[in-house]
């Protein structure tokens, strides 16, 4: 077939001089130019993402004449305790979510925190790792 011809005659001109240089460069600039657009443009769309969404946390309102517990969407950097969805007072703190019984209950700055549901002990002297509470100076305990 003559293509065996045309490919071994490639092959030559790649694996030697000029020609193997010109097919180095070339796949370099096709792999970095593609990677770079690939980052840039996953880059801006999670940034922008972020932005828009937010992030999703567990929160418990501490009315006592509300109560209600269940997921919200906050800005990052936000400050605690922030207004309730139900009651529309600023008592909503963060919460997690109980190992055992799955209720929401409010995160304490304590490392035993007891699950007033279900009274399941949750043990947080483990380290930062297990450690659910967020950083101080974003969570003021009413
Ligand atoms: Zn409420
Ligand atoms: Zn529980």
């Amino acid at each position: 077939m003559e293509g065996d011809g045309f490919f071994s005659r490639l092959r030559e001109w790649i694996n030697e001089g000029a020609g193997r240089w010109v097919t180095i460069v070339a796949a370099l600039a096709v792999i970095g130019g593609a990677a770079a657009l690939a980052y840039r443009g996953r880059k801006r769309s999670e940034v922008e993402a972020v932005l828009e969404h937010g992030r999703r946390v567990l929160f418990v309102c501490t009315n006592p004449e509300c109560g209600e517990r269940g997921e919200m969407r906050v800005p990052y950097y936000c400050s605690w305790p922030r207004a309730c969805p139900k009651c529309k007072q600023k008592t909503a703190v963060p919460g997690f979510r109980c190992q055992w019984c799955g209720e929401i209950i409010k995160t304490q700055a304590k490392p035993m925190v007891r699950c007033p549901h279900c009274g399941y002990v949750h043990d947080f002297t483990g380290g930062p790792v297990s450690n659910p509470f967020p950083p101080k100076s974003r969570f003021r305990e009413e």
